[in-house]
C-alpha cells in the first residue's frame, strides 16, 4: 500500500491539475484540504482491523469495496454535494480522479492487490512494482525506521511532482493572462 503522505501529495497533484485560475491560490485552501481527504477516503475500509478479530482475514477484505471502480462511481454524486468545486460535472471529474489514483497506487505495491471492479469481479490486481509496508492494523509499524523511511521517500517524490505540476500550471495560467490581456 501507498501511505497517507503519498496519497496526499497524490491528491493535491490532480486538484492542482484541473484547478482554474480562482481555485489555484493559497487562499483557496478549502480545495486543497479536500482533495487531502479524498486522497485517503478508499482506506476508510482500515475500520476492518478494528471489528474483524482476525488480522490476517482483515487483510484479505481490505482495497476491495472501499477500493473499487463500481463503489466511486456510486459515491461520487453524493460528494459532489459537499465538496467545493463547481461546476458538479467538474467536481464529479476531480473527485473520481483522486480517488481512481488512490487504488491505482494502492496496486503498484507487492502484496496488496486491489479488486477494481468489485462486486462485478473479485479478479485482484497487483502490479508488485513497489517494495510494501504491511500495517495490517498494527500501528506501531507507521513508527519503525523503515517504515518512516518509506513515508519520507514517498512524500519527497511526491511532494517533488507536485511542485513541478504547480510550475507548469503556474506557467500555464500566466500564459494565458498573457494571451487575453
Ligand atoms: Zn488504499
Amino acid at each position: 500500500m501507498s501511505l497517507p503522505l503519498g496519497h496526499a501529495t497524490a491528491g493535491l497533484t490532480v486538484a492542482v491539475i484541473f484547478a482554474n485560475r480562482e481555485e489555484f491560490s493559497l487562499k483557496k485552501y478549502s480545495y486543497y484540504v479536500w482533495a487531502v481527504i479524498l486522497s485517503g477516503l478508499p482506506d476508510i475500509d482500515f475500520f476492518l482491523y478494528l471489528i474483524v478479530p482476525d488480522r490476517h482475514l482483515a487483510f484479505i477484505y481490505r482495497h476491495t469495496v472501499t477500493h473499487s471502480i463500481p463503489f466511486f462511481i456510486v459515491i461520487t454524486p453524493m460528494l459532489i454535494w459537499v465538496l467545493p468545486w463547481k461546476p458538479r460535472w467538474r467536481c464529479a471529474m476531480i473527485a473520481f480522479s483522486i480517488l481512481t489514483l488512490h487504488s491505482v497506487m494502492d496496486c503498484l505495491y507487492r502484496d496488496t492487490p486491489v479488486t477494481f471492479l468489485w462486486p462485478f469481479s473479485n479478479a485482484m490486481v497487483n502490479y508488485e512494482l513497489l517494495p510494501d509496508i504491511k500495517i495490517m492494523g498494527d500501528m506501531n509499524v507507521l513508527i519503525q525506521p523503515y517504515t518512516l523511511f518509506h513515508t519520507i521517500v514517498e512524500g519527497v517524490i511526491g511532494l517533488i511532482i507536485f511542485i513541478l505540476v504547480v510550475k507548469l500550471k503556474w506557467r500555464a495560467l500566466s500564459h494565458d493572462q498573457t494571451a487575453f490581456s
